[in-house]
């Protein structure tokens, strides 16, 4: 990637204006920002209705699109068929994205349940293994909860071992799974040199993260907030981002949707 693009996760607010995909891209567009992530987490809802719309749109505004997949993802489900039923829910995710020329496809991998993290960890790389190629990328994401597989050391080596994967690096998830650790500049500097210390120049070069304010406790994250009603450093997160030039794409998760977002980007571009 050439930059760092900003952007937002499913629809835009718009002051009660009613959106959907394709016109959300010219309003997002026109408010100055990059990106959208679709959400799939429930159902895919890009179609052969809509895909032209979205596609015709995406390119006359260049602009980019990714896809969270489903939120009924466990690549260490109990059954065989379960795991199979995941990996499809992936694919499908995966088709839907290329037809409208997305990039991108975040998803959980999976859950510990009864595993050791070890078992865990084998089951999903086993499984993400055999996923096809569909001229997208995978990428795992951090995640928010100690339940949930995907610490980041846990995905940077999953990237390592399955070629087609790739990381999301969810800051607020991290801050929230480990009760408020990113305090500072060095937490986020910390994570993105060691990011590049085991995957290479490469990955920051075309990373995808999310960004938001997050309330959490013990267990881990509760809601999104508002990003200046929260503790999240998004200030210093975006100095490190700036210091070891990473390029990708930013999402930002919250209540304020694309104000938030351009905030953000704002915030970057004055540093
Ligand atoms: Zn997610």
């Amino acid at each position: 990637m050439e930059r760092l693009l900003f952007g937002i996760s499913g629809l835009p607010l718009g002051n009660g204006r009613k959106f959907n995909y394709a016109s959300a891209i010219s309003y997002l567009k026109e408010f100055e920002l990059d990106a959208m992530e679709l959400l799939f987490v429930r159902s895919i809802n890009v179609s052969d209705k809509n895909k032209d719309a979205i596609l015709r749109n995406k390119l006359a505004h260049d602009f980019y699109l990714s896809a969270h997949g489903s939120y009924f993802i466990n690549l260490n489900a109990e059954t065989k068929e379960m795991q199979q039923a995941s990996l499809e829910r992936i694919l499908n995710g995966g088709e839907a994205l290329s037809k409208v020329q997305g990039r991108s496809l975040i998803f959980h991998p999976g859950y510990y349940l009864n595993s050791s993290k070890e078992e865990a960890f084998s089951s999903i790389r086993n499984n993400l293994s055999r996923l096809k190629h569909q001229g997208i990328d995978y990428r795992l994401e951090t995640t928010g909860k100690g339940t949930q597989f995907g610490t980041i050391e846990e995905l940077v080596s999953l990237c390592k071992e399955v070629r087609s994967c790739k990381l999301c690096i969810d800051f607020a998830h991290i801050h929230a799974r480990n009760n408020g650790s990113l305090k500072g500049y060095d937490d986020f500097a910390g994570i993105l040199q060691y990011v590049s210390g085991e995957l290479g120049r490469a990955a920051l070069d075309d990373l995808h993260i999310h960004m938001g304010g997050v309330a959490y406790g013990v267990k881990g994250e509760r809601n999104h907030l508002p990003l200046q009603e929260s503790d999240f450093k998004y200030l210093d997160c975006l100095k490190a981002l700036r210091d070891f030039d990473v390029k990708g794409c930013v999402i930002c998760e919250g209540p304020r949707v694309e104000n938030d977002a351009l905030l953000l980007k704002r915030t970057y571009e004055r540093l």
